[in-house]
């Protein structure tokens, strides 16, 4: 493989060892490095080249392409290489510019808490001497208007509201959904691009419902996460050893004098159980993560000891 290596400026001048370093790393990995001699400095490339963006929207009344940073990032991408290509989902193309005003208030104030993000470009055609292209992506989204369950999820503005808010997202982090869209609203898109390869990307919600609360397009995706269990379960697309977990939880959590067995058997297995049966090659769970010590007393243990009149359950 042949790589170009581009070193940044301030690597240049003041850590050019972190510039050797690299070069020895990909020369040791086989990659055959050319240093391109006539940079001068890390924007040379992309100067010469093309940038590329994203956009939050795109304005049907004046065809102007919206896009929302805090860093100025897209800006540079748009106004410093002769070429702009912008890659937009269809989702994104809003009426009016009035409309525009309201859904700009909207992200930023989900996204970061704000009234207006720090950058928010438009850009309505190519500088003088530039091109731009803008490419308007489907991928699925035509097909998901059609599901009569699903659809809402076109309404996203990717504020990630509902990711801040999910304590699956809070805990893992983005990287372990294994998906482009992570969090609660890549729980409900990806599988509109491959249902098959994301069926078990449902079971990282404990459906609270926080997602939902947040939203500020009002999508239902706790209800759209659960309907897409159901999916998943009507074309077979849940795992057997899934499927019997869910079938022995079910068992242990209707029934309230199994559920204490279970609770007190499993305090005590967490203290005996051998290293090796959670730390071992074949069980990536352990590889990351530690088994978390049970507390001596649970909490039903605690209420019984110190409220022993428990009241009845008022009724309804
Ligand atoms: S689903 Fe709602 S809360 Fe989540 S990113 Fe989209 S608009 Fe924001």
């Amino acid at each position: 493989m042949q790589v170009a290596l581009m070193v940044p400026c301030y690597i240049d001048m003041f850590y050019p060892h972190v510039g050797i370093a690299t070069l020895e790393l990909l020369e040791r990995l086989g990659v055959d490095v050319v240093y391109p001699k006539e940079q001068t400095r890390c924007g040379q490339p992309m100067a010469n080249s093309a940038g590329m963006t994203g956009a939050n929207f795109v304005v049907a009344e004046t065809g102007a392409i919206v896009v929302a940073t805090n860093e100025g990032n897209a800006d540079l991408s748009a106004n410093t290489p002769p070429l702009h290509i912008c890659s937009v989902g269809i989702e994104k193309i809003i009426p009016t510019t009035e409309s525009l005003a309201v859904f700009i208030r909207l992200l930023a104030r989900s996204a970061i808490g704000d009234t207006i993000t720090q950058y928010t470009s438009t850009f309505r055609g190519p500088r003088k001497g530039a091109a731009m292209h803008v490419i308007l992506v489907d991928n699925g989204r035509s097909a998901r208007l059609g599901m009569k369950r699903f659809w809402h999820s076109l309404k996203c503005i990717r504020c990630a509201a509902c990711m801040n808010t999910c304590p699956v997202y809070r805990r893992s982090g983005g990287l372990s959904y294994g998906s482009t869209y992570m969090g609660p609203i890549g729980i409900i898109m990806m599988p509109t691009f491959e249902i098959r390869k994301y069926s078990e990307l449902f079971f990282s919600s404990t459906l609270n419902g926080s997602c939902t609360n947040v939203c500020p397009v009002k999508i239902d995706i706790h209800e759209q996460i659960y309907g897409w269990r159901e999916v998943m379960e009507e074309n077979d697309q849940i795992q057997v050893v899934k499927k019997e977990a869910m079938r022995v939880a079910d068992e242990v959590l209707s029934h309230p004098a199994l559920y204490q067995v279970a609770t007190t058997t499993l305090s005590t297995a967490l203290e005996v159980i051998p290293h090796f049966a959670v730390y071992n090659r074949l069980n990536a769970w352990g590889k990351y993560r530690d088994v978390p010590e049970a507390a001596r007393e649970t909490f039903h243990e605690w209420y019984r000891n110190h409220r022993p009149k428990t009241d009845e359950v008022p009724a309804a």
